[in-house]
């Protein structure tokens, strides 16, 4: 027999799983995004043990219809994307059609949910390892999906015990994470908590459907967050390079703005809030470490001795980036990051310097 042999399909599959799903945070990340691309008005996130034996999102979407129960977690099917083409203008979190199947590889997972005109009766979804449908059940269900993952990394030792280890760092990591989505998603009602075995439920946080990202902030950060906080609300122009005059658009430059809040530079005063810093990409929210070391590098020419707070929405034409550079989307390349950079620090400067730099008399 030949050495070199195929890899057989389940085995791939729960190989490149462990790519999709690596951690705590990208099975909350997927599902909460599922939960916004279905046009949910109200998420709630429920953690059973920090999430080492269950995490249930439940929302008030638009439900998944009969006819898609077969498909739903299945590798690479997804209602978001027909085609390549598709991807430059996307408008919802995902795309690839990888979340639940990979899912379905490395825990156990079971879906309840209904439409509009299902209710009051849903269905509960059983899958099989490789993500097809199992069985079917009825059950009294609200409008809306949820999903429950129990059991996560069952079959890869190695990472359930890095999890099960570092659990309390990883349960943050996802509030933070959450606290993300919780502040951009104007119009939706997030609650999370955790349900220790024998404890009681408690809650770590909630909004309340605000229209405004203000308010969102307010109640992930408490009423105090805001009173040091400027609006952002910058705008300027990307002139490109020539090296990229010919890939993009022919040479009309790019605008970009950037809005949000940005704690006050005054000396001595305020927070220091490094871990508070959350970036997005037209809402989207991402990492963008670049951005945020210019953010922090001006703010400290104006206050040496802290980080700011920092909400920034960059909003820009879907072709001057690409979210699809790491699987869990929170890496994004930004085309002429340098140009942007610089635009954005200047910008910056000056709506600082147009601040009142005096030192609060009294403090509250
Ligand atoms: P993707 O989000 O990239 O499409 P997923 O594996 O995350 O891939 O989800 C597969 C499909 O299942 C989605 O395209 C969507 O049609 C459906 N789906 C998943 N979660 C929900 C939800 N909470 N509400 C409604 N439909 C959902
Ligand atoms: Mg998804």
């Amino acid at each position: 027999m030949a050495s070199i042999q195929a890899i057989e399909q389940t085995s791939v599959h729960q190989i490149q799983s462990g790519q999709v799903i690596v951690d705590l945070n990208s099975v909350v990340k997927e599902l909460v995004e599922n939960s916004l691309d279905a046009g949910s008005t109200s998420i709630e996130v429920r953690f059973r043990n920090h999430g080492l034996d269950a995490i249930e999102v439940i929302d008030n979407g638009s439900g998944i219809a009969p006819e898609d129960f077969e498909s739903v977690a299945l590798k690479h099917h997804t209602s978001k994307l027909r085609s390549y083409d598709d991807l430059e203008n996307l408008d919802t979190f995902g795309f690839r059609g990888e979340a639940l199947a990979s899912l379905c590889a490395l825990s156990q997972l079971y879906i309840i949910t209904a439409r509009e005109t299902d209710r009051p009766r849903g269905t509960r979804l059983e899958f099989e390892v490789s993500g097809k449908l199992k069985s079917t059940s009825t059950i009294a269900a609200q409008r809306g999906t949820k999903v429950v993952v129990e059991k996560i990394f069952h079959n890869l030792p190695v990472r359930k015990k890095e999890l099960e280890k570092n659990i309390k760092r990883e349960y943050g990591k996802v509030l933070t994470l959450l606290q993300a989505y919780a502040c951009i998603s104007t119009g939706v009602r997030f609650t999370v908590s955790n349900q220790m075995p024998k404890g009681s439920k408690s809650s770590a946080f909630s909004t309340n459907g605000s229209a405004a990202t203000k308010d969102n902030i307010i109640k992930v950060f408490g009423p105090k967050s805001l009173r040091d906080l400027v609006a952002l609300d910058l705008k300027f122009d990307m002139q490109p390079t020539t090296s990229t005059l010919a890939a993009h658009d022919g040479g009309a430059s790019r605008g970009v703005k950037v809005e949000g809040h940005i704690s006050k530079p005054v000396f001595g005063e305020g927070r220091s809030a490094p871990d508070r810093q959350m970036f997005y990409v037209n809402s989207r929210p991402c990492g963008l470490p670049q951005v945020s070391k210019a953010f922090n590098e001006v703010y400290k020419t104006f206050n040496i001795s802290q980080s700011p707070f920092v909400f920034a929405n960059l909003i820009m034409d879907t072709n001057s980036y690409d979210v699809n550079v790491s699987p869990d989307k929170r890496t994004i390349l930004l085309h002429d990051q340098g140009v942007l950079l610089e635009s954005l620090k200047e910008a910056l400067i000056e709506l600082f310097e147009s601040q009142d730099q005096t030192v609060p008399q009294t403090k509250s």
